[in-house]
């Protein structure tokens, strides 16, 4: 038996989408640009997927931009507001301190170009709360850039909130999306923000497509030189197979998410559940109800998480312990540090991220071989040096 449940670094593709892009590679190879019938053909599709994009997070199709995927999306929003803001000497970048690599570089890289970039903290819950935000924006703050639901721990963010405060400075807020759309109903109006990034691969597409939303009226300049593809926002032909499939996946998001939220949310339950039950010294990371319902992320008392990953991948079962980027290092998460819980609660933990295709007989494998598997390695692990440090871990 073979279960995935690593959902949060990437999805299987579903075979709408597979039929998608093989149809598109076959007979839509034209360029998009193209006046001529093979590139009105291409372009027809990439309109198409625009518009079904657009309609999944509640947008206009023209302020979508298609780009190579999340981590381009959250580059070209914030290096290209950054960008645009500063004739008008607004310098000050904001984010959170729990934001994925490809926002934290982003801010990392601009800070040594004479930006001045700012870390909101967050408490224990990894909840970015308004106030922080109240605390460190001016004036002449350009962007503030806050994640919807954390790839880690799944928390969700008061997006509506962070969005009203950021615009009464004159700032814009944009969100990394890239976990939350497929996974929550998203509308961009209610939520009142500016710029949006999404990923095709978390929601069942294909890697390397994406999208950032722009709200209308709002200046970006593109961060890619070139030519002057998508409304010269973003240079460069099209990937039109990777976007026809970035379409197919929206439209099926957008039909599914309310369904898929309640099988997910049952079945992250009675995993959760199952393993606070039946493995002592186990807790869970991060705000257990303002959580994206297909992840849970725990804490095993004096089991090395990167030891545990292999044993359950030994036995078939594939899970993460902390974004999929950084793993391979035994580097603690930057998102568990950065909630305030020790070096060794964060080396402990392991994400498990559900997907639509899981089934309740799958979780209660997991269920079944995951106690024999953390006593097993207790028995070879020694105790921490510093047994303040396994309070926390210990409780319930
Ligand atoms: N942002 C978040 C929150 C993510 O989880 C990821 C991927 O793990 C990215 C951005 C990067 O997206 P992509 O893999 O499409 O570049």
């Amino acid at each position: 038996m073979r279960i995935y449940l690593d959902h949060n670094s990437t999805t299987p593709v579903h075979p709408a989408v597979v039929t998608a892009v093989r149809t598109s590679l076959e007979k839509q190879f034209g360029n998009a640009s193209s006046v001529h019938s093979f590139g009105q053909d291409a372009k027809t599709m990439v309109d198409n997927a625009r518009t079904s994009v657009a309609e999944l997070i509640g947008a206009n199709p023209q302020e979508i931009v298609f780009t190579s995927g999340g981590t381009e999306s959250d580059n070209l929003a914030i290096r290209g507001v950054a960008e645009s803001a500063a004739p008008t000497k607004r310098l000050q970048l904001i984010t959170s301190s729990i934001e994925h690599e490809a926002v934290l570089q982003t801010f990392k890289a601009l800070s040594k170009r004479g930006w001045a970039t700012t870390l909101i903290p967050v408490g224990q819950d990894g909840i970015v709360e308004p106030e922080a935000l109240e605390a460190v924006i001016t004036d002449d703050t350009a962007l503030v850039s806050i994640m919807h639901a954390n790839n880690e721990i799944g928390t969700i963010q008061p997006l509506a909130a962070l969005a009203d405060i950021t615009h009464r400075h004159g700032a814009l807020f944009h969100t990394d999306a890239v976990q939350s759309v497929g996974k929550l109903k998203i509308a961009v109006a209610d939520l009142d923000i500016d710029l949006l990034s999404l990923s095709a691969h978390k929601f069942n597409g294909p890697k390397g497509v994406g999208a950032l939303w722009l709200r209308r009226g709002s200046r970006l300049i593109s961060t890619l030189t070139g030519g002057k593809q998508e409304r010269n926002r973003r240079a460069g032909t099209e990937n039109v197979p990777g976007i026809a499939g970035l379409g197919i996946a929206s439209r099926l998001a957008l039909q599914n998410t309310a369904s898929d939220t309640e099988h997910l949310s049952t079945l992250r339950d009675k995993l959760e559940s199952g393993v606070l039950q039946t493995v002592p010294g186990t807790i869970v990371n991060g705000d257990p109800s303002k959580r994206i319902s297909n992840t849970t992320n725990i804490s095993f008392d004096r089991v090395e998480a990167e030891s545990l990953l292999i044993a359950l991948d030994l036995e078939g079962v594939a899970v993460s312990t902390g974004s999929a980027c950084s793993s391979g290092t035994l580097e603690p998460s930057h998102v568990l540090r950065a909630m305030g819980y020790s070096a060794h609660r964060a080396q402990n933990s392991i994400r498990f991220s559900l997907g639509s295709d899981n089934t309740s007989a799958e979780i209660d494998h997991v269920i079944e071989i995951l106690p024999k598997l953390v006593q097993k390695l207790r028995g070879v692990s020694r105790p921490s040096s510093n047994p303040n440090q396994q309070t926390a871990a210990v409780e319930r």
